[in-house]
């Protein structure tokens, strides 16, 4: 009898093991659900302790060995290209051009449409309190957005109702002409440009420089008043932002030379554009790896990112600085805090 005994044996902790797997995915819907926090549903932002931490190294390879709920991974899959939604206020169709970021959050290196993918999503969503389809939705993105807003210490500033303070010229280094794109000279703040070489070297030395202006700044500190002047000029100041406080003034921030579509340059936030980024190789190395070295990304951008090594200068109140131009606003642009609803809880503080 001992072989029956072993194999029902063998069959209780089978079953005492599936158990404890669906008890740990379901858990957290015990009871009553907890709405999805978020800026749609006007419940409260994350705390700082909840904001998303940085993401570190590379995921390891995606093995696909845990199927993910039936129907999940052809559901993403599809949608990837054809979701109707407006993530950022303006309408878009699909969510590739935020799959790496949103992979990196859900721990996964697996493709949008695989099942590793739908798994590693319905995992989250549990822990997050959300029904756990494996299938991307705007509820899903909606509870991620505050999260990678507020890994932005320009943001979190922000909704404080503060500006921060711009660095003077002998505080600020300069670019090598051949870390500038197209000749223009760039300044940081010095530590902002050594780490920004540090990740460069590393990129390099991973192999996803492709294009020889990869990498290469084409914007870093921009004086306010600069930037003041440049709105009126354009009659294009993007927002409240570049009027009035953008986080290029922090001497902290980089437009970096990520790819660009044809026939596009490579701050053109156009969604063929920006989905020729997200595309990149180096665009998925930087959403993985870019935190190793301080930098944190403003996902709507995929060229922009801030350097969070150092404080901020001490600030003004926002509603002291000029107002002028603040009526243009057409898009979350350059390094913003949103102004639609869909994303602005980086800055309830700015309306
Ligand atoms: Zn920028």
């Amino acid at each position: 009898m001992r072989p029956l005994r072993r194999l029902l044996w063998g069959l209780g902790v089978l079953a005492l093991a599936i158990g404890a797997f669906w008890l740990w995915v379901f858990w957290p819907l015990g009871g009553q659900r907890a709405e999805p926090r978020g800026p749609r549903g006007g419940a409260e932002l994350p705390t700082a302790a909840e904001m998303a931490p940085p993401l570190v190294a590379a995921p390891a390879l995606c093995v696909g060995s845990q199927p993910g709920p039936p129907g999940a991974a052809a559901a993403n899959a599809a949608s990837l290209s054809t979701l109707a939604w407006s993530p950022f206020g303006k309408a878009e169709i699909g969510w590739e051009i935020y799959a790496p970021r949103i992979a990196a959050e859900i721990g996964t290196s697996c493709a949008a449409g695989s099942d590793g993918f739908a798994a590693a999503l319905a995992r989250w969503q549990a822990a997050n309190r959300l029904a756990p389809t494996g299938v991307m939705d705007a509820a899903a993105f909606a509870v991620m957005l505050p999260r990678w807003h507020l890994a932005r210490p320009f943001v979190r500033v922000n909704r404080e109702g503060t500006c921060p303070g711009a660095p003077s010229g002998p505080d600020l280094a300069t670019a090598r002409a051949d870390e500038s794109y197209g000749g223009k000279t760039i300044q940081l703040r010095p530590a902002a440009l050594e780490a920004y070489r540090r990740m460069t070297a590393e990129a390099r030395a991973a192999g996803v420089l492709r294009r020889p202006e990869a990498l290469k700044i084409y914007s870093g500190f921009r004086a306010p008043d600069v930037d003041a002047q440049r709105c009126a000029r354009d009659q294009n100041c993007q927002g409240l932002t570049r009027t009035i406080c953008s986080a290029h003034r922090t001497g902290l921030a980089v437009d970096l030379f990520i790819d660009a579509a044809p026939g596009f340059g490579p701050d053109s936030s156009a969604d063929a554009n920006r989905l020729a980024m997200a595309r990149s190789p180096l665009y998925r190395w930087m959403v993985w790896n870019a935190g190793r070295f301080g930098f944190v990304n403003y996902v709507y951008e995929p060229w922009h990112w801030e350097w969070t090594g150092e404080p901020l200068l001490p600030g003004t109140p926002i509603a002291s600085l000029p107002q002028a131009g603040a009526g243009s606003v057409t898009e979350p642009a350059e390094g913003s805090t949103p102004q639609t609803p869909a994303a602005a809880s980086g800055a309830r503080s700015r309306r």
